[in-house]
């Protein structure tokens, strides 16, 4: 059962069972995404994912025995962090990072506080790639320090690979890095007044001077300059809700397999 910690008193917090009881943090970023998509496109994503995780959560249990629902591992969500780790795209305005290091204090303060209450697990859920290493770097010192196992669902990653996803983009998600057909594509399916059509473009070269090893690499030197790492011309709102649907099932999924571990 998952549950909004924004939502519930001390008292229903004090009420969950420590064994059984997952948080839940969403994290995203507010970086540029192309000339065609808002600087909070990864913040919409990881809100409106939770949301239908939530609702979809809401609506099996409708369809549940109360007695079965109380067996349930609990998972409390907390309010999403709306800022992330993007270096990477700082050299385009309305860009915000946070420094690796705020991250993590930020990330370690609320494993302090969940700590502090006997809680043993903390799924982050993750919508931005530049992220994603970072956590995975510390996640083993976080779970020694803080005695609490730590769980990551990066979108993006293998865990939505293209042989779980509906087969229904151009591009493959191995070239899709950003702002391209799935981001575009579901943009347009959740706000399509927040696309520019008009400037949707593909015309990018990420081959040009970018070698593996290079890993303190700019969007800036391989997107041609306008941000864009994908197909974004091929993006459909059609395509955005088949995907929306499929990133709904799948994160479900997923925080039900880590809450039941
Ligand atoms: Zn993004």
């Amino acid at each position: 059962m998952i549950r909004e910690l924004s939502k519930m008193t001390w008292l229903d917090v004090q009420e969950a069972d420590r064994s059984k009881t997952s948080f839940l943090l969403p994290i995203g970023s507010v970086e540029q995404h192309g000339p065609h998509l808002p600087l909070a496109t990864d913040d919409l994503i990881l809100t409106k994912v939770m949301q239908g995780v939530i609702e979809a959560d809401d609506a099996r249990r409708a369809d549940v025995e109360p007695s079965a629902v109380k067996k349930e591992a609990d998972v409390l969500c907390l309010p999403p962090m709306l800022f992330g780790n993007s270096h990477e795209h700082y050299s385009f305005p309305g860009t915000i990072s946070l420094s690796c290091s705020t991250l993590v204090r930020l990330v370690e303060d609320i494993l302090a506080s969940i700590h502090e209450h006997g809680f043993k697990k903390l799924i982050i859920f993750n919508s931005h790639g530049g992220n994603t290493d970072l956590i995975k770097a510390y996640a083993q010192e976080w779970e020694q320090r803080f005695q609490i196992k730590v769980y990551l669902i990066s979108l993006w990653s293998d865990l939505y690979s293209d042989d779980k996803e509906t087969p229904v983009f151009a591009s493959d998600a191995s070239v899709d890095f950003h702002a391209g057909e799935r981001e575009t594509a579901l943009l347009m399916h959740y706000n399509s007044g927040l696309v520019k059509e008009e400037l949707i473009s593909s015309e990018i070269n990420r081959d040009i001077d970018f070698k593996s090893y290079y890993t303190g690499w700019q969007t800036g030197e391989i997107s041609q300059g306008n941000g864009t790492l994908g197909y974004p011309t091929y993006a459909t709102k059609e395509k955005g809700e088949v995907y929306a649907q499929f990133l709904i099932e799948r994160t479900s999924e997923l925080i039900n397999e880590i809450a039941n571990v």
